[in-house]
């Protein structure tokens, strides 16, 4: 039975494995007439909806539009208008990295209803992986999400403001920006010490971690032969900052 008016869930299909999806996430899909899903959302989940739901793929590559937003925003508003319960799958949570603000404004737009429903996002989980907790009291106390790639046309994040101690960052698609990342960071002052972890494909079978500094960063990309996706996770401690600055006191006295 459809109903008169549709409704929009914008779903976090978290980082991968299916068991990192929410109970309200399940319920959403389970109950959907559509879902439209990415290529980072695994199959498994997908097949969550009942056997009679519509499915379309929509997926992207990274920089690479294969279904313009605007068109994305114009089929959830169309299926919704039909009176169809509209499941948008995105991968992670909806609102980090997600273009769910297209989304929302095209449903409200429309008159229809719309809701997200969160999600484990990479960084979560990429973190729990390699269990190094994402702030740590007393050395990293302010987390940033951040990307690596920026709209085409629009300036890359000011990261000269990222580069302070006591700061933890998890940066998305940013694998092919590593060497651009990593210049602006050492040229802002961060220690070349920093550690660096980066988690491919976290959650998933292959599942991969390679541990680096922020000197090596780009090196180690190259040597390891790094892939998209993958969260790089660049941590300035407070203890570092103190043990650069102590050092610089021993050489200058
Ligand atoms: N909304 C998503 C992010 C979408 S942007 C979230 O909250 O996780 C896409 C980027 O997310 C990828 O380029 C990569 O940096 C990261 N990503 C997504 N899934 C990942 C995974 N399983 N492991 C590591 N990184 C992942």
């Amino acid at each position: 039975m459809t109903r008169k008016t549709g409704h929009i869930a914008l779903v976090g299909a978290g980082p991968g494995a299916l068991d990192l999806l929410t109970l309200r996430a399940h319920s959403r899909i389970k109950d959907a007439d559509v879902v439209l899903y990415d290529r980072l959302v695994d199959p498994a989940i997908v097949d969550l909806a009942r056997t009679g739901a519509e499915r379309i793929y929509v997926g992207k590559e990274v920089g690479r539009c294969a279904w313009p937003q605007g068109r994305i925003d114009r089929l959830i508003v169309a299926k919704a208008k039909l009176g169809l319960r509209v499941v948008r799958l995105k991968s992670g949570d909806p609102s980090v990295f997600g273009r769910a603000c297209e989304e929302i404004a095209a449903a409200r737009a429309a008159g229809i209803e719309v809701e997200i429903v969160p999600g484990v996002t990479a960084a979560s989980a990429a973190a729990a992986s390699i269990a190094t907790p994402l702030t740590e009291r007393g050395e990293t106390d302010s987390l940033i999400l951040t990307t690596g790639t920026a709209r085409p046309g629009d300036a890359a994040p000011d990261r000269a403001r990222l580069a302070y101690p006591g700061t933890s960052m998890a940066f998305y698609m940013a694998v092919q920006r590593a060497a651009e990342v990593q210049a602006d960071l050492l040229a802002a002052g961060a220690p070349a010490a920093c550690p660096v972890d980066i988690v491919e494909r976290a959650s998933t079978p292959s599942e991969r971690h390679v541990q680096t500094t922020l000197g090596q960063l780009s090196q180690s990309i190259a040597e390891q032969g790094v892939q998209n996706p993958a969260i790089l996770f660049i941590r300035y401690p407070k203890s570092l900052a103190a043990a650069l600055s102590g050092a610089a006191r021993i050489i200058a006295a």
